[in-house]
């Protein structure tokens, strides 16, 4: 069992608060779509030939390309590995490439699952964030896939803006369950460096919001997703049941996956490896047949830390049976030292072997997770 990632890095225009590796520059799209058809006859025996159950285009705005274009890569991910028959094939979107036309022939080429970047159905935020939408475009996306027969859509947002209301988050809210999608990814706003909001952050042109009025937005976050019947199955995602993200969750499980494309990741159980995040040098590199990655061997201590983080983002949390048996018992003792404090402060949970986030210790997860880590 196995996934790949394909990072499709091209923008219309770059978001404020981005630091995904993308351009807004399309001239090298076909270049860009040789480049991974090459890489992808590359990477062939990377999986070992298991069998790929999630392919997920993500970006970057995968929705930049052709039909035609989708179905090379396609067609050529079919050629080299072996893909599962009931696989979970996600194309992320921006909601203005959502025509009925384009979804139509993405359901034709075997797309089975949307992730569509909304961010807010408010147009002053989205003005803000240099969105290339409005509210309207958002709304009509979701018809048009709905429409087209998507039974499985994904809808992105963001809380923690600068001047998002309560009021106003709420709204985005509940426009979300009035589309009656099938999951969401929320995420706090972070000032990333090389961002134009840190641009304007540094010259006080923007604020954050307090900590209290960001802790209350996460909480009336996973209130309302609760309430309208959503699985709250990882710190920043919710899904109705039986659409939880198959391709993510088993990132997080740690399952192996592939990475393709410019700033992609790859995993394999014993390395992970990424690629450079270099359009130029990713196609020159690519076009003699060397695919420019570096890779990191990883460590017991490294692959703790690994399972650390990755369990305890979700809803199962962290299985301690399992930690004995992939890391030994004095790796179960050093965790159990640590984690007592969070379990008294009730910031973790634990039912028998299981040790999870409790729904106010998701709100610093950072904190404990990084705190949890062998140093
Ligand atoms: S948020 Fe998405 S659309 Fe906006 S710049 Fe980043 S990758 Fe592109």
């Amino acid at each position: 069992m196995a996934g790949i990632y394909l990072h499709i890095p091209f923008c219309k225009r770059k978001c404020a608060y981005c630091d995904f590796f993308s351009l807004t520059n399309a001239k090298y799209k076909d270049n860009f779509v040789q480049a991974i058809l090459q890489e992808i006859s590359l990477q062939k025996n990377y999986l070992k030939n298991e069998c790929v159950q999630t392919i997920y285009f993500g970006g970057g705005t995968p929705s930049l390309l052709s039909i035609e274009q989708l179905e090379e890569i396609l067609n050529a991910l079919h050629q080299n590995f072996t893909i599962d028959k009931n696989i979970e094939l996600t194309l992320e979107s921006n909601p203005e490439n959502l025509t009925q036309t384009f979804l139509n022939d993405l359901k034709s080429l075997g797309f089975n699952r949307l992730s569509i970047g909304i961010q807010s159905f408010n147009d002053d935020d989205l003005t803000l964030m240099r969105r290339t939408h409005d509210a309207e475009t958002a709304i009509k996306s979701i018809y048009n896939a709905k429409n087209q027969g998507f039974k499985n859509i994904s809808v992105d947002l963001i809380y923690g803006l600068p001047n998002l209301t309560q009021e106003k988050w709420e709204n985005n809210l509940e426009q979300t369950f009035l589309l009656d999608v099938q999951h969401i990814s929320a995420y706090h706003l972070t000032i990333e460096p090389k961002t134009l909001f840190k641009k304007w952050y540094d010259k006080n042109k923007i604020h954050l919001l307090n900590e209290e009025k960001s802790l209350e937005q996460y909480q009336l976050l996973v209130e309302k997703t609760t309430a309208n019947g959503f699985l709250h199955y990882e710190i920043s995602n919710f899904a109705k049941d039986g659409f939880l993200s198959l391709h993510n969750t088993n990132y997080w499980m740690g399952v192996k996956y592939l990475g393709l494309g410019p700033s992609a990741h790859s995993y394999n159980l014993t390395s992970r490896q990424w690629n450079i995040s270099n359009l130029h040098v990713y196609l020159s590199e690519i076009s003699k047949g060397n695919i420019p990655f570096e890779r990191e061997n990883l460590s017991l201590q490294e692959k703790y830390n690994d399972f650390i983080i990755t369990s305890f983002r979700t809803m199962w949390g962290l299985n301690l049976e399992k930690l004995v048996l992939n890391f030994g018992s004095s790796y179960k003792n050093y965790f159990l030292k640590k984690v007592k404090k969070y379990l008294d402060q009730k910031f973790c949970i634990q039912n028998h072997e299981q040790i999870k986030l409790s729904e106010k210790g998701m709100f610093i997860s950072d904190y404990i997770m990084t705190d949890l880590l062998f140093e």
